[in-house]
């Protein structure tokens, strides 16, 4: 469905009701948040509606001379945009490559990179079954419910559906995904995703979740939103009452950098969370916006802190418009390498890649695994401690059940090829493939 055909449907998007609040702009770059009554800037709608969407909001948020103003305006008719306000207040505007800024201003790298990589990279449009129904996995489906979002993040997958407009599914095109999903019975959860479901009009999104709900074999919801992140406001009570009704359910968010877990953006997880509903996060790798040990393990911790599981870390898609924020994919392997051991499982996700023509998500680890034999692994630990490990054979008791427990609780530290590691591990280097013979020489460790 077209913009323009939006003002007569019953999805009339928030963007498009008529607070007649002031512009943003008509404020000092920087102070935009304490100009604002609370009343205006907790109301997700007056957000909506204030959003920095054009090419005049552009010229005055970047003082752009007329010379950019001119190259800016090819790039948004290309790649669209719209900021928050709350968002924007996020920005530290002393630098330049600030993280905040770096994920919702168009940067002319966009057009420079248009040509390069893929606009459909995942290959969805090919696995459409229905329009806006993306099945790839025996089990699972993803519906594109929307192409609106509260912010253009510069490094979407989905740049392609942009320049549709900012539209939403009727409830006609939602039956027909619905028809679809009832008839397909392997079918056991539906990931609901746009743009951003969780701008849908709720009454329609109500509707669509109770239908795949009744389903039978439909066992399990999921919503990709990163409204938690852009427009926390959004997570109302009136939304959450309407969520819980359709649990199992499980929100998916994107928070790409510590800076974006606020006040308002942990208040908004925390009215989820206390509706039942369980939230993962799904950060992508950004250069320059996330591509450092420091900055990760600062937004795990901080995603642990409010509850939100880190889930995956995804290797940037190689969309058109994007390739500036994409990273040598061993960056996201040293990263994981660095965070293993530094801090606990629980903050560490995994890095994955999508793989280009639909080969679906693709876990990448660091080696730790370093050889096999019939009986026994070699093992490498976070501090490159070498660590042979007796395998046991399937359907035959583990050997460490005769053991003692002194050989028990030893058994996994064998030898390294650091002296220093060495001594510091020489208590309890253990043979685990002979029990009973536990202390090695350490010659044989080195
Ligand atoms: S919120 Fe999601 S769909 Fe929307 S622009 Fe950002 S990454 Fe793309």
């Amino acid at each position: 469905m077209k913009e323009e055909e939006l003002s007569a449907s019953e999805d009339k998007p928030p963007s498009q009701v008529p607070l007649g609040e002031p512009s943003v702009l008509t404020l000092p770059i920087g102070q935009v948040r304490p100009m604002f009554p609370q009343e205006q800037w907790y109301n997700w709608q007056w957000q909506m509606a204030n959003r920095l969407r054009s090419h005049e909001d552009l010229i005055s948020l970047l003082r752009l001379s007329p010379l950019q103003a001119e190259s800016y305006k090819s790039l948004i008719k290309t790649f669209h945009y719209s900021i928050t306000p709350y968002y924007l207040s996020l920005i530290n505007w002393h630098d330049p490559k600030d993280p905040i800024r770096m994920q919702c201003v168009p940067d002319p790298k966009e057009m420079n990179y248009a040509v390069v990589g893929n606009a459909d990279p995942l290959e969805e449009e090919k696995d459409m079954q229905v329009p806006g129904l993306v099945h790839r996995y025996p089990d699972r489906v993803l519906a594109l419910v929307t192409g609106m979002c509260a912010m253009y993040c510069r490094h979407c997958t989905r740049k392609r559906i942009w320049n549709e407009g900012e539209w939403m599914r009727t409830r006609k095109e939602l039956a027909v995904m619905v028809s679809y999903i009832r008839k397909t019975r392997k079918v056991r959860e539906v990931i609901i995703s746009g743009g951003d479901p969780l701008l849908m009009n709720l009454d329609t999104l109500d509707w669509f979740l109770g239908e795949l709900r009744r389903i039978h074999h439909v066992e399990v919801l999921r919503i990709g939103t990163r409204v938690p992140v852009v427009l926390p406001m959004r997570i109302t009570e009136e939304l959450t009452t309407m969520l819980k009704q359709h649990r199992p359910l499980w929100i998916n968010t994107q928070f790409n950098h510590y800076r974006e877990i606020t006040l308002e953006s942990t208040a908004a997880c925390d009215r989820i969370q206390s509706a039942g509903i369980p939230i993962s996060n799904q950060s992508v790798l950004l250069k320059d916006v996330n591509d450092s040990t420091e900055t990760m393990i600062a937004l795990c911790h901080a995603l642990q802190r409010i509850m939100v599981r880190p889930y995956y870390l995804y290797q940037c898609d190689p969309v058109a418009g994007a390739e500036h924020f994409r990273t040598n994919v061993f960056k996201g392997i040293q990263i994981i390498e660095e965070m293993r051991g530094h801090t606990g499982g629980l903050c560490i996700p995994s890095f994955v890649v999508d793989a280009p023509g639909g080969g679906g998500k693709i876990p990448l680890q660091p080696f730790y695994l370093l050889s096999i034999g019939e009986q026994e692994i070699m093992l490498r630990n976070y501090e490159g401690l070498m660590i042979r490990y007796f395998n046991p054979k399937e359907n035959e008791p583990p050997r460490a059940s005769s053991r003692s427990r002194r050989n028990r609780k030893t058994e996994s530290v064998v030898y390294c090829d650091n002296s220093r590691q060495i001594r510091r591990h020489k208590k309890c280097i253990v043979d685990i493939s002979h029990p009973g013979k536990d202390i090695l020489p350490l010659d044989y460790a080195e």
